[in-house]
């Protein structure tokens, strides 16, 4: 708990970003920590349990699910923004505050029935965890949870996930 109260302390909230109203949480500071980032790892490969694949979302889930996966001692997937793959076994596209995103998953790694963990740096909106997580339902795969770093509360990301187990290290 002491350990979390320190990666707490290493978020950086950043006021206007990207725009005027928005309170940015920065974690940055987080992964640039030696001790922090162990610690974010760790419990987030703890929560990854039985998953035998991390997914890590474009693009700071990146650096968190190839740690999370390395830890856990399994293989790292990433969940991509469109036009970066050259063969693509699921896509999905969602609404933005303006205008649309669209994710995707790689071909041929992801098998019906595998069994993964999900995690990317913050759930705010949810938007972009429930189209990864519909992403890989279209695969086939089995989502075992999602984890994260920090939950924006207000937000209630959560609700665009179901019943999905969610996992956040931190709250604001
Ligand atoms: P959502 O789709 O839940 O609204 O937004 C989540 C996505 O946007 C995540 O991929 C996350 O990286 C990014 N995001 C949204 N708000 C923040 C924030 O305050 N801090 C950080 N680090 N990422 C954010």
């Amino acid at each position: 708990a002491d350990d979390l109260l320190r990666v707490a302390e290493l978020v950086r909230s950043v006021p206007d970003y990207p725009q005027p109203g928005v309170l940015f949480r920065d974690i940055t500071p987080v992964l640039a920590d030696g001790g922090a980032f162990a610690t974010v790892t760790t419990e987030l490969a703890a929560h990854a349990g039985e998953a035998e694949i991390v997914i890590g979302v474009e693009a700071r889930g990146f650096l968190l699910g190839a740690a999370v996966a390395l830890v856990a001692g399994v293989g790292t997937v990433p969940v991509r923004k469109a036009g970066k793959l050259p063969a693509v076994a699921a896509s999905r596209t969602y609404e933005l505050e303006y205008g649309t995103a669209t994710l995707q998953l790689p071909a041929g790694v992801v098998e019906p029935g595998a069994r993964v963990y999900v995690v990317d740096d913050v759930l705010a909106t949810g938007g972009t965890a429930a189209a990864s997580c519909a992403l890989l339902a279209d695969a086939g795969a089995e989502i075992v949870g999602f984890g994260t770093l920090m939950e924006l509360t207000a937000l209630n990301g959560r609700s665009k996930l179901g019943d999905l187990r969610v996992d956040a290290l931190l709250s604001a």
